[in-house]
């Protein structure tokens, strides 16, 4: 628990809703390992699975808001941002019969603006796509990700956390990751560090980048590796999310961001 001030879990999300996410599941529940997948309605870009098998994704896995027509909320006047949240929110709890409490920004984009609709219309946290982090942030509408399951070169991990302004995800890359390029290595790094000091490992991926780059076998030995690291806790990104907002409602502002860093301690 959270509460216990020493916590160690392990999350896993999928972004995009495409037909390659379906074998990524399969792969995932061979290992018993859960997940939430981020589908928009539609993607201008890529194909996206059909309702139907959303619907058959929400039996053993978490759907997540991932907009209406996957487009950069930032770039949108606000009246279309708020829409593209809501309408997603609503597609979502149409498709799956169930609420939809997690959200994942397209791309990333987000501000506070958009951020303070995301809140508004009722989620409990969303995902962006801040890399290196290991924690839970100290605001839950800005949720970050250890690892994707795609070789960055420093160069882009540089570009990626200067556009965002990660400046821990930065001192993380350097100091515990130790400007780790494969994702498989990076991975276990955040693995290793969590068992040891605590904090949240927190894969994500996209499985069409997956099957481009035919990753599979890759893949398959991560959740492998990770399956086998019994010190952690799997939970849905959602999951996730509430334990952050209940910690917050049970203790004072000021304890609940001590407690979202207690695990931030730097390797020595
Ligand atoms: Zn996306």
């Amino acid at each position: 628990m959270l509460s216990s001030r020493k916590y160690r879990y392990l999350t896993i999300s999928i972004d995009d809703g495409h037909p390659a996410d379906l074998r990524v599941a399969e792969l995932l529940a061979r290992f018993g390992l859960t997940a939430t997948f981020y589908i928009p309605a539609h993607n201008p870009e890529r194909e996206v699975i059909m309702q139907s098998q959303v619907r058959q994704l929400a039996a053993n896995f978490e759907i997540g808001c991932h907009t209406m027509h996957h487009v950069p909320l930032t770039s949108l006047p606000e009246s279309e941002a708020r829409s593209e949240i809501h309408d997603g929110k609503q597609w979502t709890e149409d498709t799956i019969s169930g609420p939809a409490t997690s959200f994942c920004y397209p791309r990333g984009k987000h501000s506070r603006r958009v951020a303070r609709m995301v809140r508004a219309a009722g989620f409990l946290g969303a995902r962006t796509v801040k890399l290196n982090i290991l924690d839970a942030p100290a605001d839950p509408y800005a949720w970050g990700v250890s690892t994707q399951a795609y070789s960055h070169s420093a160069l882009v991990q540089f570009r990626h956390a200067l556009v965002e302004t990660n400046l821990s995800g930065l001192l993380a890359y350097a100091t515990t990751f130790r400007f780790a390029k494969d994702w498989r290595g990076h991975l276990l790094t955040a693995a290793e560090h969590v068992a040891e000091y605590g904090g949240i490992v927190h894969l994500f991926l996209h499985g069409w980048e997956v099957a481009e780059r035919d990753e599979w076998r890759n893949l398959e030995i991560a959740v492998r590796e990770l399956a086998d690291r019994q010190q952690l806790t799997c939970v849905t990104n959602g999951e996730l999310f509430a334990k952050w907002q209940s910690l917050r409602s049970t203790t004072s502002d000021n304890e609940a961001s001590l407690l979202a860093n207690v695990s931030r301690v730097t390797k020595p």
